[in-house]
């Protein structure tokens, strides 16, 4: 390995045939001869699968020890539990309680490599894809790369708002709420520091239920201790939701009760609310007055991620890519896609399914099940979605539950919710450290997470390896 000359600010490092340049996210200058290094040829069928989230991992771990070499791409070298993080942004849950190293699984698995690699670009014809650190050719290519946050097309609020689609983005938010406060105690004027505490969270899903319940938790029983110089009736924390009502897939009852479980706790809701611009400091809103708050927490949807390479005529109008009941790309012999990024239509769901990953993990596995059977030349099954229900938490002892035949809503359902998201996380250790956690919380109501741990500056020469770019596929 050795250093070329620096050219302008940009190191270049050489190893072996390829030249990495360490501040070009966007490159896909790549030759295809620069292929990705020690990825053994071998007489296995080679299965690539892009996206370690919950379709891509259930699916690797479903085809180790077979008879596929199996190469897993991740742009991180973890698996986020999407569905806890917004306890990591909210100082409950340490950010690795919801994150589990890829490697780690695979130990036992010769047959899975894992890259921590971003892929670019798809060659179809050469049945080859492009990635950061070259080029890797498959036999069978899996993409399962999820979705992103979706702005609706305004440029403001991507530019200002805060996402939380991954762990890094959860912390940001940590770290944001923080801040806030360690700023406003400082700050003499009253009128100027609201603003600074007030906190609107846009989207009444899931996501955005949880986290204006979790954070107004934290107003009412953490912060007046931690800050007994500011007083928190001047903090707001709102709710906005464009439709009329909150979690649109529960029932009509578990959806009054979380609304009625959100004004419990102080938290705004407003519905029918649509936000139309945001510039940092003041949120616009089409026919209400405006909101002042530096902090704008964005849970309005999402938008499956696009790969160039694929056709325009196989992606659907939402962008998620249009797939045939074994969930295979349509027009395509060896592209699959699973979880959020595709469009699958079964009976029941003629405009695909929900974007959850009950739909990811059982994709997943039925098409771990087709390809075991092509070893064994067997048939292929149809993919069919089994609901298994959906649940929601607002706060302490308080969510709703809707199973397939029962819904109950308050403490029990709090407690199953517990119970489902602990058994669900990967790993002994991860389930020990969110149940300490948990407990802690539950018995002291101090959550002791309340750290503002700032990101170094990096330098440029640094920065691929080290910061997580959340739009460099835009
Ligand atoms: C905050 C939040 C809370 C949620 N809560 C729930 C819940 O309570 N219940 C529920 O069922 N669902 C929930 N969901 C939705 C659920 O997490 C998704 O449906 C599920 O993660 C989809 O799985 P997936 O494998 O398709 O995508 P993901 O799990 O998103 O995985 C995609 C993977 O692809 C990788 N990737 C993307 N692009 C590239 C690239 N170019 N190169 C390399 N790697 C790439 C990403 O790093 C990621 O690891 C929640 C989602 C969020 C964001």
């Amino acid at each position: 390995m050795k250093a070329e000359p620096i050219q302008g600010a940009v190191p270049r490092l050489k190893i072996a045939n390829q030249t990495l340049n360490f501040d070009d996210m966007t490159s896909e200058a790549q030759d295809p001869t620069t292929v990705i290094p020690n990825i053994p040829k071998n007489d296995k069928k080679r299965i690539v699968i892009i996206g370690a989230g919950f379709a891509g991992l259930k699916l690797a771990r479903k085809l180790s020890v077979t008879d596929y070499q199996v190469v897993l791409l991740d742009k991180n070298n973890y698996h986020i539990f999407q569905p806890l993080l917004y306890q990591v942004a909210t100082a409950a849950l340490p950010p690795n309680a919801v994150s589990f190293p890829l490697r780690r699984l695979f130990h036992s698995s010769s047959n899975v490599l894992f890259r921590m690699a971003i892929v670019k670009k798809i060659n179809k014809r050469e049945k080859r894809i492009y990635t950061n650190l070259g080029t890797l050719e498959y036999d069978i290519l899996v993409l399962a790369q999820g979705a992103n946050t979706n702005y609706f097309g305004n440029e403001n609020i991507h530019r200002y708002a805060a996402p939380m689609k991954t762990t890094s983005e959860a912390l940001y938010i940590r770290n944001k709420i923080i801040s806030n406060y360690e700023r406003a105690v400082n700050i003499a004027d009253e009128k100027e520091r609201k603003p600074i505490m007030n906190v609107v969270i846009v989207g009444g899903g899931a996501t955005g239920v949880e986290l204006a319940g979790s954070i107004a938790e934290l107003r009412n029983t953490v912060f007046p201790k931690d800050y007994p110089q500011l007083s928190f009736q001047n903090m707001r924390v709102i709710l906005i939701e464009a439709g009329n009502t909150l979690l649109s897939g529960l029932s009509e009852k578990s959806r009054e009760k979380a609304l009625e479980y959100l004004q419990r706790l102080g938290v705004e809701v407003m519905l029918n609310t649509m936000v139309e611009d945001y510039d940092g400091f003041t949120v616009k809103l089409k026919e209400k007055p405006s909101i002042e708050t530096i902090t704008l927490l964005w849970a309005a949807g999402v938008k499956a991620n696009l790969m160039p390479g694929i056709d325009a005529d196989q992606i659907a109008p939402n962008g998620r890519m249009l797939v045939d009941e074994y969930n295979r790309l349509i027009g395509e012999d060896y592209i699959y896609v699973i979880g959020d990024q595709c469009l699958l239509k079964e009976g029941k769901f003629p405009n695909g399914h929900p974007q959850v990953a009950q739909v990811a993990i059982q994709q997943a596995d039925n098409l771990a099940r087709n390809l075991k059977s092509d070893l064994k030349a067997k048939p292929w099954s149809a993919f069919r979605y089994k609901d298994l229900g959906s649940m929601a938490t607002v706060g302490k002892k308080m969510a709703v539950a809707d199973l397939p035949f029962i819904r109950f809503r308050g403490f029990f359902a709090w407690f199953v919710w517990l119970f489902v998201h602990l058994m669900a996380i990967l790993g002994v250790k991860n389930k020990l450290q969110i149940f300490i956690n948990w407990a802690w919380k539950y018995l002291a109501f101090d959550p002791s997470l309340r750290l503002l741990i700032r990101p170094r500056y990096v330098k440029p020469s640094k920065r691929e390896w080290l910061i997580e770019d959340r739009d460099y596929e835009l």
